[in-house]
């Protein structure tokens, strides 16, 4: 068969890639190895959230005395959790599916195999493309240590699949963004969290203040946070592991816990993707690009967690898709890539876009910091919000705004404004001069540009 785009990868990147052909009168056939939607919507972003609001909920009922509100015979249901969380899941997949249908995408399920000169073979059917979009992801990676195949060693994937797994315990190898948003469904439910982060600090990317607020807050929880800690091994089998490790000053150590989450970074797919002879440039199984997402083969992109040097998040993958897809049709990129912000869904959230101020520092540019704190925000006091601030970072000679990071109550929507600032060159002034409502916690952000 023959088609103008091919696309393998049906995640935010994939999906996206397809729509914008269609609605650009191309033809596409969209390959999928399993379920529409991609690690995004069945087994990341989707699941991990709706299970975040279900544990909050649940810890906000059992701290609710504090309200005048007494709720009593509180409890929570593992699998009623999860059941509800498929819910949420599918009714977004079949939103997926339904768009593809209306934008006459053809949907492959399958693992496709890319050759060379836009041949993509799937399900024993051979298609020519024109072009070939790579959008295939990552998956989670496993440490090379004794122990790291145990039964009782999971990934994020399989604290995610079916009824989930309740714990009374846990170990979690690596403070990142999905080692810390677990560690808040678990703690959020009661359980005994051990985080352990090889670097100095948990969030090692984010701004030094935000690593110490959220590790504040874990501790808070009832969270341990073993930072610079060097897993060795791990041993045991599911209910009783043990994982032992190397604290800095180098004394031994052993954390104990029902199952070990790794949560150490994911590593592209792109094993047994193209076929002999017609693999592009790749970097450690990273799919190699140039910016406008070109591989060493003409005709071939790659977009999304698959693609080298770029930051694994869906609505990366999502503009990358809308860049390519103009791109090979000819037009400008109509999206700022230089711009991402990052989000960690904790209680407070927390969100970081732009540059913080050491990053300014490093690069040579003079900047200004302002930062509000969420015990002078009405709206975060009336809703219990723990402390929390917005810091904005702005150009000392301009006053442009370059960057912020914010630990509040919706700190991961409220970053979008200062996006939008950032990508339209708006300096504090600007944003001091826009009237926000009250009350809200985007006052804050005014108020910091004040
Ligand atoms: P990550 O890279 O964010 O964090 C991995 C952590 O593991 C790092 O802090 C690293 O220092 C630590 N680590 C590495 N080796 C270690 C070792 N031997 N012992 C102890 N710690 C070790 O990766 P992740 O948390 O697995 O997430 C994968 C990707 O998915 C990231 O790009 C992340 O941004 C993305 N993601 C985003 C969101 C979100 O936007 N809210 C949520 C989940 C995942």
């Amino acid at each position: 068969m023959r088609t103008d785009i091919a696309i393998v990868g049906g995640g935010p990147g994939g999906y996206t890639a397809a729509h914008e052909a269609a609605l650009r009168g191309r033809s596409v056939v969209l390959f999928e190895a399993d379920l529409i939607g991609g690690t995004c919507l069945n087994r990341g972003c989707i699941p991990t959230k709706a299970l975040i609001h279900a544990a909050e909920t649940y810890a906000a009922a059992r701290g609710a005395d504090s309200l005048g509100v007494s709720c009593t015979g509180v409890s929570y249901d593992m699998r009623a959790m999860h059941e509800r969380t498929d819910a949420v899941m599918a009714t977004l997949r079949e939103g997926i599916e339904k768009l593809m249908r209306t934008d006459g995408v053809r949907v492959v399920n399958g693992t496709a195999q890319v050759g060379a000169g836009g041949v993509v073979t799937c399900a024993g059917e051979t298609f020519e493309a024109d072009d070939v979009i790579i959008a295939t992801g990552a998956r989670p990676n496993r440490l090379p240590i004794p122990g790291a195949d145990l039964a009782g060693v999971c990934t994020s994937d399989d604290l995610l699949e079916g009824d989930g797994i309740d714990l009374s315990s846990l170990v979690i190898v690596g403070g990142g963004v999905i080692g810390i948003e677990c560690a808040q469904i678990y703690a959020s439910l009661g359980c005994e969290v051990t985080i352990l982060e090889a670097m100095e600090r948990i969030l090692p990317p984010m701004d030094r203040e935000i690593s110490q607020r959220v590790a504040m807050l874990m501790k808070r929880r009832g969270v341990t946070i073993e930072a610079k800690a060097r897993v060795q091994s791990i041993a045991g089998e599911k209910g009783a592991m043990v994982v032992t490790y190397e604290d800095k000053r180098g004394a031994v150590h052993e954390a104990k816990g029902d199952v070990v989450l790794m949560a150490t970074g994911r590593r592209p797919m792109t094993e047994g993707l193209f076929a002999s002879g017609a693999e592009p440039e790749l970097e450690r199984g990273a799919v190699v690009t140039d910016a406008a997402g070109q591989t060493s083969i003409p005709h071939l992109y790659a977009i999304g967690d698959v693609r080298a040097h770029t930051i694994q998040l869906a609505h990366v993958a999502s503009a990358q898709a809308r860049n390519v897809v103009a791109t090979i049709c000819g037009e400008e990129p109509p999206v700022d890539e230089s711009v991402v912000p990052s989000c960690v869904y904790t209680s407070p959230e927390v969100a970081s876009v732009g540059l913080t101020a050491d990053e300014a520092k490093a690069a040579g540019i003079a900047v200004r910091c302002s930062k509000q704190l969420t015990g002078a925000n009405g709206r975060s006091l009336v809703e219990e919000s723990e402390a929390g601030y917005v810091k904005l970072v702005c150009d000392e000679a301009t006053g442009r705004v370059l960057g912020a990071q914010l630990v509040c109550p919706r700190a991961t929507d409220l970053v979008a404004e200062v996006a939008l600032a950032i990508h339209l060159g708006a300096t504090a002034a600007d944003v001091a001069a826009t009237i926000h409502p009250h009350p809200t916690v985007s006052e804050m952000i005014m108020e910091a540009a004040r």
